[in-house]
């Protein structure tokens, strides 16, 4: 990708409104310069590799200025790097996008701008209220709620939409007053399209007491006109819509959970803790011929062992009849899906009741795992005296998190090295509900100081899903 600058909408709050070109170009960048706004879930995408800059703008609180983003934007793109400046919603609407953008044509820095969804309009649609409706509204307009220009909304069958308008309720009711009614239906929304959504119903008269006696915090979306009193909710049945949960497993083996539970109205945070790679050239001069059992532990095992079959120009031919064990259902399904039938897998799907249950079976015994494996498998076939050969074909390393969420409801983990990559990272959340995938799981959770532990019953993607729907 070419160095320049991109001008990145990252929408509202959830990670599923983001654009495919934006998360195109995220994944690609060198540099991100992101705003306060910008939703963890977005900022746990970014690479492990870029820098990232926090223009933390708080009201009153100016980490950077205005100036200082800009020349930071022309700088890096100077250094040949991919800079991203990612702003909540979209970049145009009231999010200096326009000046930026300014900035750097004066400057002759190629940039693109790669619109997000703004809260003006997604915000109200997660409130079940549509922004134009023919039976309510005919237009509608969007507004700073510190508007220089003194504009000011005249009819009712126009929504009136407010962005940065929570410091400034009074004001802007005092203001509605002069032209609209006092029972002038509003909506105030806050945190939309997050777990923390709250909405808010009431009249114009009634607007700033609503906001003092709600404590509602920015950012917010405060909506006026008839059109406000609609409520097609379609999210409060949602069972998991107050939840935040992070996931550690890699993204490649998390997608599936992931989608399960924001059907349910879940917000995802996908953070993976630990890395996989396979070790190269770990099947050379291997003899894989003369076993009577080969055995898998996990799906990314079967993955690295037929990537490194290819890489060393082997034949799975050399297998010969020895029979296939894998550690569980994934693990089985994956190997299906390479053209090789499981003969074993065992009752419960950890490493030790596999290794308990092929050492019953006899025979030589082929294993492929990772380097880092629990050391329990070995000790059970030395038990036995069975005669075993392990060849570790993938590695696990932890991710260097660069950013850490300040909060969750549920985190979820699904070896014991995910919980120790996230401990690695992150000295805090212990008191977050920790959804663990089978015992040596919970119990790593346990030693690392977790004490709210819940072990999924069974080592699948439905087992973990149905643990944490427990929870809603
Ligand atoms: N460019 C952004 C707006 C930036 S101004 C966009 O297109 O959405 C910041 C204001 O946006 C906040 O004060 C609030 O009014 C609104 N806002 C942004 N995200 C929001 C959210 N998740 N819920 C409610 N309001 C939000």
């Amino acid at each position: 990708m070419n160095a320049k600058v991109y001008l990145v909408g990252a929408g509202p709050g959830d990670s599923g409104l983001l654009t495919l070109r934006g998360y195109e170009v995220l994944k690609r960048s060198d540099v991100v310069i992101y705003d306060r706004l910008v939703n963890d879930s977005i900022l746990a995408m970014i690479p492990e590799h870029a820098i990232m800059i926090d223009a933390g703008k708080s009201s009153g609180n100016h980490t950077l200025t205005q100036r200082d983003i800009e020349s930071l934007m022309i700088e890096h793109a100077r250094e040949g790097r991919v800079v991203v400046r990612l702003k909540g919603g979209d970049p145009f609407m009231f999010g200096r996008g326009g000046e930026e953008a300014e900035s750097l044509m004066k400057a002759g820095i190629d940039f693109e701008v790669v619109p997000g969804v703004t809260s003006a309009i997604s915000v109200p649609a997660y409130a079940g209220i549509p922004v134009t409706h023919r039976d309510y509204c005919s237009g509608i307009n969007i507004y700073t709620a510190h508007d220089k220009n003194n504009l000011i909304p005249e009819l009712t069958n126009t929504a009136s939409i407010f962005l940065m308008g929570v410091s400034n309720s009074h004001a802007l009711q005092e203001k509605l007053l002069c032209s609209l009614s006092p029972d002038t239906p509003c909506a105030v929304i806050e945190r939309g399209t997050t777990s923390m959504q709250r909405v808010i119903h009431t009249r114009l008269d009634s607007l700033h007491d609503s906001v003092m006696t709600n404590h509602i915090e920015p950012p917010a979306v405060i909506i006026t006109g008839n059109i406000a009193d609609m409520n097609l909710n379609w999210r409060s049945h949602l069972p998991l819509r107050d939840k935040r949960i992070i996931i550690t497993r890699p993204e490649s083996r998390a997608e599936e959970l992931s989608r399960m539970l924001r059907d349910e109205g879940a917000e995802v945070i996908s953070m993976p803790t630990i890395k996989t790679s396979v070790i190269h050239h770990a099947l050379d001069g291997i003899n894989l011929s003369g076993y009577d059992w080969v055995g898998f532990t996990s799906v990314t095992g079967v993955n690295a062992f037929f990537e490194l079959l290819c890489e060393s120009r082997k034949d799975i031919r050399e297998l010969g009849h020895a029979k296939i064990a894998a550690i569980g259902n994934a693990t089985r399904d994956s190997l299906h899906a390479h053209g090789l039938n499981v003969d074993y897998i065992p009752d419960v799907f950890d490493g030790v009741h596999l290794a308990e249950g092929l050492s019953k079976m006899g025979g030589r015994i082929l294993m492929f795992r990772a380097s880092e494996g629990t050391k329990e498998i070995n000790n059970i076939f030395m038990k036995y005296g069975i005669a075993f050969t392990e060849v570790c074909i993938y590695r696990t390393d932890y991710v260097k998190l660069k950013h850490v969420p300040k909060f969750a409801d549920i985190i979820i983990f699904t070896s014991a090295s995910t919980v120790r990559g996230f401990t690695h990272n992150i000295d805090t959340m212990r008191d977050v509900i920790a959804v663990c995938i089978g015992s040596q799981t919970a119990e790593e959770a346990r030693r690392e100081g977790f004490t709210r532990i819940r072990i999924a019953e069974g080592a699948s993607v439905i087992k973990l899903f149905e643990a944490v729907m427990s929870l809603a």
